[in-house]
């Protein structure tokens, strides 16, 4: 299958998407994006998955994480991946070996956290590291079509999004949107012993992945096949630290 720029060429997306799918839109850029959250097949997404070259396995992709942060912490960093050579061979295309939802707290820069360069992470960030349409689409086009077969949640100490949700005031604007997907995760730990919002952070990351196993055809199918592993962590603000969480 053709890639155009990393992204699947717009004549086979359309043969994935088939008669009757979903519609699409291509960008000026030439780029396509999905409007519909399922018009993929998981069996063409499978499909797609197999012209990754080189795919890293959940584990493998796992260790590179941990290892990327145990460097961060250690303040050891390697900044791989972040040459002039490295940034002109992913500008003819993007293998990332790994995919994340993580917060929008501007102390939680992925690649930074994890060591990581270009190429090497799809991050999804949002406050509150939320499964949402939108969010879950983007996981799944990094999964299903980039081949990516770890999808990390991270949740963060001290998460204002968590903590608003907790408080459980009204809130102005939009800023309620993300808040209330929060808030189904914190029947899980009310009345539990501890610091309400800490509990809460692992509540909603555990919440968030169950959420993206449970909603989507695609990623449901990408497990049971071995090819995608779902994991979530909680970074520690003060120490720079993740710990896997589930
Ligand atoms: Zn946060």
């Amino acid at each position: 299958m053709s890639r155009i720029d990393g992204f699947v060429g717009r004549r086979d997306l359309l043969k994935l998407v088939g008669a009757g799918g979903a519609g699409l839109a291509a960008t000026a850029a030439g780029g396509v994006l999905w409007t519909a959250q399922e018009a993929i097949s998981p069996q063409a997404a499978a499909a797609e998955y197999q012209s990754n070259p080189q795919p890293v396995s959940p584990e493998e992709a796992l260790k590179r994480l941990v290892e990327g942060n145990k460097r961060f912490v250690q303040q050891r960093r390697q900044n791989p991946n972040q040459s002039i050579a490295r940034l002109q061979l992913v500008a003819k295309g993007q293998y990332p070996f790994a995919a994340m939802l993580s917060c929008a707290d501007s102390r939680v820069p992925s690649e930074i956290v994890f060591d990581q360069g270009l190429g090497d992470l799809f991050v999804v960030r949002l406050a509150g590291n939320v499964v949402s349409p939108t969010s879950l689409g983007s996981l799944e086009f990094a999964t299903a079509v980039l081949g990516a077969q770890l999808i990390v949640v991270m949740g963060h100490e001290r998460c204002g999004a968590v903590a608003a949700a907790v408080k459980g005031d009204p809130l102005p604007g939009r800023i309620g949107t993300f808040v209330e997907d929060i808030k189904p995760a914190l029947a899980k730990v009310k009345g539990k012993s501890g610091d309400p919002v800490e509990n809460a952070v692992v509540a909603n990351v555990q919440y968030q992945v169950e959420l993206l196993q449970e909603t989507s055809v695609m990623l449901a199918q990408l497990i049971q096949e071995g090819k995608l592993k779902i994991v979530g962590c909680r970074y520690d603000l003060d120490a720079g630290e993740i710990t896997i969480v589930t």
